[in-house]
């Protein structure tokens, strides 16, 4: 039986160019199912920011076209198989991604951000054709993407139409909402533009569009799947993604195991596995505490948090219980994090009012992320949804015991503590509400003091647990193959 091709369009692929978990699903998943016997091929546009030098960028396509609206776009094609070994393929038109950043500046979006992925969906079934690669399956990622689903079930060019798509929701929070200018540019037909797909209260919702065109909708965990069908959850999208039911499924990301592994990490100062989390977690602990000017102070329970400053980390729940916290228990806390200019701006300011008791770092550095993972005790993620959830992952696997709002990936990936058999890997709380913040930290903190055997019990059970990317890329085979018949 000849393999599975499928074609894997992204607006962002680590380490090309990244704002967030989107980019690190797109350059593992591929490389998973390549491992798995799919041969896939990557595209993404050619943003200024990605190092062609580094990554050895060739330029394999000059002069390819795609009909836009009334007009007619030419661009150019490179290729690279760096860093990781699989086929990764660029747009380059700079008319559109020849720009300081991906989706916008200090000053706000890019307002032609609906036909900058308008051009780049298609293109990259144009660069299929041109490569004469005829994919099974276009798996397509977030709202950048969303026109590809349709434009497959226009079904106006024939090399397509044994293919099949599969739409990726990374975050329903975005959506890709946007005027109607675009309509005539994206070439989508006067009948299609209603409420049933790509019309939203006027506009134009590109998201919207994908969930109904695609074959196959996906989202990042099982509960997440879930919680989008309802109208607290779902931006709105809940009637036609209910209406898709039987379509959809939640598939939980895996994490890099090459990047996030205790044993090997080289960012920290001392690598530990299941056997030696002791002695290593301690030495991290001492440099963790070091790096965040905090007391050193190996028998004080230490809480970490790392995420963008968005109010969908929980931030509100942080700041709510995390002065409560250090003034009424005996703990320390460590935070990462940037974007919100509030935000930067208060938890900036906590060192100086608890000093060796808070530390904070406002910016992104991915050496900080790691010595937090392995140097804390407990990791807070009080986010009010959660698709999936990375950090959560990376702690378990860390013997660093998470503690999250029950939503989304988080509740699905963490095992409650239960204070009766000292079972679990983490601590989950339900409501929207610093109290439960502070009060699921204080029985943390209790537990840690008083019940230390089964912290070294929950250590032990997180540490073993299996987040490769192995167990996602069947699953997604699954769908491949159901869609294909191969
Ligand atoms: P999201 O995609 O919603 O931002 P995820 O948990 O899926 O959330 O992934 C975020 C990734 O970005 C994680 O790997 C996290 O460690 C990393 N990250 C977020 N903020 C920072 C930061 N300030 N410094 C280093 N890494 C960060």
């Amino acid at each position: 039986m000849s393999k599975i091709k499928v074609l894997f369009v992204a607006s962002e692929i680590e380490p090309y160019a990244k704002t967030g978990g989107l980019a690190d699903v797109s350059s593992a998943l591929p490389k998973a199912l390549a491992g798995k016997g799919i041969e896939v091929k990557s595209v993404m546009p050619l943003y200024s920011k990605v190092n062609r030098e580094k990554y050895k960028l060739k330029k394999v396509m000059d002069m390819a076209c795609v009909h836009m609206g009334n007009c007619e776009e030419w661009f150019s094609v490179y290729h690279t198989n760096e860093p990781y070994g699989n086929d990764v393929y660029f747009i380059e038109f700079s008319k559109y991604f020849d720009r300081p950043d991906i989706y916008h500046e200090s000053f706000g979006e890019y307002s032609d951000n609906p036909y900058r992925y308008a051009f780049f969906c298609r293109a990259a079934m144009q660069l299929a054709k041109d490569l004469n690669f005829q994919p099974d399956i276009i798996h397509t990622n977030d709202w950048q993407t969303g026109f590809i689903p349709y434009y497959l079930k226009c079904g106006e060019d024939a090399f397509f139409w044994g293919t099949r798509s599969v739409i990726t929701i990374h975050n329903i929070g975005y959506q890709g909402s946007f005027d109607t200018s675009v309509v005539d540019y994206a070439k989508i037909y006067p009948q299609d533009f209603n409420a049933g797909a790509f019309e939203s209260f006027g506009r134009l919702n590109i998201l919207k569009g994908g969930i109904a065109f695609a074959d196959k909708i996906t989202t990042v965990s099982p509960t997440y799947a879930h919680e989008i069908m309802g109208p607290i959850g779902s931006g709105g999208l809940h009637d036609l993604l209910r209406s898709r039911s039987a379509d959809l499924c939640g598939i939980l990301n895996g994490i890099d195991t090459n990047v996030w592994n205790p044993k090997t990490d080289k960012l920290i100062p001392k690598q530990y596995d299941i056997k030696t989390y002791k002695t290593g977690k301690k030495a991290n602990k001492k440099a963790l505490q070091k790096m965040f000017d905090l007391n050193d102070a190996p028998n004080v329970p230490l809480f970490g948090f790392i995420g963008r400053f968005a109010s969908q980390k929980g931030l509100g729940l942080l700041a709510g219980a995390v002065e409560r916290a250090v003034s009424s228990m005996v703990c320390q806390v460590v935070i990462l994090g940037s974007g919100d200019e509030d935000a930067q701006w208060y938890f900036g300011g906590l060192p100086a009012r608890y000093p060796g008791i808070i530390g904070a770092y406002i910016g992104y550095d991915e050496t900080r992320s790691h010595l937090i993972e392995a140097g804390s005790d407990f990791f807070l993620m009080p986010s009010l949804y959660e698709p999936c959830g990375l950090n959560q992952l990376y702690s378990q696997v860390y013997g660093t015991l998470p503690i999250v709002r029950a939503t989304g990936g988080l509740y699905d990936t963490i095992d409650q503590y239960d204070e009766y058999n000292g079972t679990g890997t983490g601590f989950k709380f339900y409501d929207i509400d610093p109290q439960a913040l502070y009060n699921t930290m204080g029985w943390a903190v209790s537990t840690y003091f008083d019940r230390p055997k089964h912290i070294d019990n929950m250590i032990t059970q997180a540490m073993k647990k299996d987040y490769s990317w192995s167990i996602p890329a069947d699953l997604y085979i699954g769908i491949y193959k159901e869609l294909s018949g191969k």
